[in-house]
């Protein structure tokens, strides 16, 4: 395709593209189609050809013979058989009027003779230009006549404008010729005879009549020129061109007639035989152009409404990539124009997120710088707030002790009011110590033994579970996980110790520590027989400083969840709890298996 072809649009190219397929298919049809008609046209024509001359030939042998019987009637008749025995003067005129009587019969006769046994013309009738002309033949034929004693018909033989056929026959008397009768007609049809042949034949035909041994031939009115081939009066179809205005390629069939030395021809122009296909030829591809028409319509309508959308869709693509129409290299179709546009989308969306992860980084970078300001900001804050409150604490218990005396009841209160509120402050600053430095210690899992973390984590809270009464029980062997022992420690016992402190007052907490594979993972469960949790806190008490009771009820600061998670997050894991109201609470974490990686 050239470079036009390939900025073409599609609403054109795929209407050119079906056209000239339609096209090609309809070519072939119509030339094979043509080629068959044509076929059995001619084959048609030449089984019609065929029969009819046959039947020419037939009844033409049949005219002959009729003609031979005539002019022996005529030799046989009293009047001539009496001239021929004793040709008078008198008997003259009788015997003329039989040969040649008045009226249409007699008029088509040309010259008639009557002979003696020595072939001596007794008696002569008709045109004298016509006897001259035909006395070698006539002589020649009563030589041929002398052994036969029925008949003969003979060649034709131009004379001026007319052609002329002999008929001789014998006065035959015991046995032997006692004379002969020659008749020479004109060779002529009516015109009526010649447009029933016509008919029987079919348009444009000729019927020609000949003597194919001396190349004479008639079409029944005059001498015509004979056909361009040799003419043997049998075999098939002969095909050739005749000259002349009336000429051009011919198919025709020839037959002897029996007999006779005659032959009958009929002509048909291969034009006139071959009308019909021709006009089905024309009227094909009328059809063919009509349905070529259609089929580009239906073509260029199916093909606008497949394309409009991808037209539209280009303009979108080419307008959203900022591409001019024709900018594309390539092919210029709708196609290419919007690959073209894909590939200019493509390349800024690929710039533009390269862009924003660049972006991303520079702030999340900037972003971390600040939270390790602001966390060792908090840390060394919290930090230096401790030293105030030790001697706040310190010179509260100095007072009680050294002042105590000194003081009255409510003096006192106060001043162990005051410790204790040192005391607590001093507790929530190392909780959130301990909470900032979970967040930035440096944790590095590695396998670990989470029977050694549970026994550890149990003894640090025996004392406590001894005072309450409490009992723990861990379930089989615990396996392996990938953490970090001080912090999972951290995260067990912080678990554990709320499950010994948020249990009703008057039960024993009883506390269970089991272990569940999950494909890969480890979730540790440790479930309490305690107060239970809300499902809608479920969330909330993970957060900094989230409780859900007073001090008075069950003391603590609020932190020891939000060091749970950070710490299990921190190691790659998750938690989670199954909790209701007075149904106790399950905990759980979830770290991977240390032999995972090695299944
Ligand atoms: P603290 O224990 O210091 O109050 P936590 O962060 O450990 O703080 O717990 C937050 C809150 O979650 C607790 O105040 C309590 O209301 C609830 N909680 C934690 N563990 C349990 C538990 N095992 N049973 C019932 N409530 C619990």
């Amino acid at each position: 395709m050239n470079a036009a072809g390939r900025g073409t649009s599609l609403t054109v190219k795929l209407p050119a593209l079906s056209g000239a397929l339609l096209a090609l298919a309809i070519g072939v049809y119509v030339y094979l189609a043509d080629g068959a008609v044509r076929r059995s046209t001619l084959a048609a024509a030449t089984l019609r050809l065929t029969s009819v001359t046959d039947q020419l030939a037939d009844a033409l042998r049949r005219s002959g013979t009729q003609l031979i019987a005539s002019t022996r009637g005529m030799a046989d008749t009293s009047l001539v058989a009496a001239f021929i025995d004793r040709p008078t003067a008198s008997a003259r005129p009788a015997v003329s009027a039989v040969l040649r009587p008045p009226g249409a019969a007699g008029r088509q006769i040309a010259s008639a003779q009557v002979f003696d046994t020595r072939r001596r013309p007794l008696l002569t009738v008709g045109d004298s230009s016509v006897r001259a002309a035909t006395a070698a033949a006539t002589q020649e034929l009563l030589g041929a006549l002398a052994s036969r004693d029925s008949g003969l018909v003979g060649r034709f033989l131009v004379v001026g404008d007319s052609i002329v056929y002999p008929a001789v026959a014998p006065r035959v008397v015991a046995g032997r010729p006692r004379g002969y009768v020659a008749v020479w007609r004109y060779l002529t049809a009516t015109p009526q005879s010649r447009q029933q042949t016509t008919q029987l034949i079919g348009a444009g035909s000729h019927l020609y009549l000949g003597d194919a041994a001396d190349n004479v031939w008639s079409d029944l009115d005059r001498p015509v020129a004979p056909p361009p081939v040799a003419v043997t009066g049998t075999g098939g179809v002969l095909r050739y061109t005749r000259a002349g205005p009336e000429g051009g390629a011919m198919m025709a069939v020839a037959r002897s007639v029996p007999g006779t030395p005659w032959v009958v021809l009929i002509e048909f122009p291969v034009a006139t035989v071959l009308a019909p296909a021709d006009a089905f030829l024309r009227q094909s591809l009328v059809d063919a152009a009509v349905i070529l028409a259609l089929g580009m319509l239906i073509a260029w309508i199916a093909g606008r409404r497949l394309t409009a959308p991808l037209a539209r869709l280009t303009r979108a693509a080419e307008g959203l990539a900022g591409v001019a129409p024709d900018g594309a290299p390539g092919r210029g179709d709708e196609i290419g124009r919007l690959s073209a546009a894909f590939d200019s989308m493509v390349r800024h969306v690929r710039e533009a997120q390269q862009e924003l992860e660049r972006r991303v980084e520079a702030r999340t970078r900037e972003l971390q710088d600040r939270n390790e300001e602001l966390e060792s900001f908090a840390y060394s804050i919290s930090h230096d707030l401790r030293a105030p409150l030790r001697a706040m604490d310190g010179f509260s218990q100095i007072l009680l002790e050294d002042f105590g005396d000194r003081l009255d009841a409510s003096g006192r209160q106060y001043a162990g009011r005051i410790q204790a509120a040192a005391r607590r402050m001093d507790l929530l600053i190392r909780d959130l110590l301990a909470y900032s430095r979970m967040t930035r210690a440096e944790i590095r899992v590695a396998p670990v033994s989470l029977d050694h973390v549970v026994r550890s984590a149990v003894s640090q809270v025996e004392e406590d579970a001894r005072a309450r009464g409490a009992r723990i029980r861990v379930d089989g062997d615990l396996p392996q996980v990938l953490g970090h022992e001080p912090t999972l420690t951290q995260v067990v016992m912080n678990l554990l110790s709320n499950g010994l402190k948020f249990v009703p007052a008057g039960r024993a907490p009883e506390l269970r520590v089991r272990t569940e594979a999950r494909d890969g993972m480890v979730r540790i469960w440790i479930l309490d027989n305690g107060i239970g949790i809300a499902p809608e806190y479920h969330d909330r008490i993970f957060r900094v400083f989230e409780r859900l009771h007073r001090q008075d009820e069950f003391p603590g600061t609020g932190i020891g969840l939000a060091i749970v998670r950070k710490g299990v997050e921190r190691m790659g894991g998750s938690v989670g709890l199954d909790s209701e109201p007075d149904r106790g609470s399950s905990f759980w974490i979830e770290l991977a298996r240390a032999d995972a990686g090695q299944r």
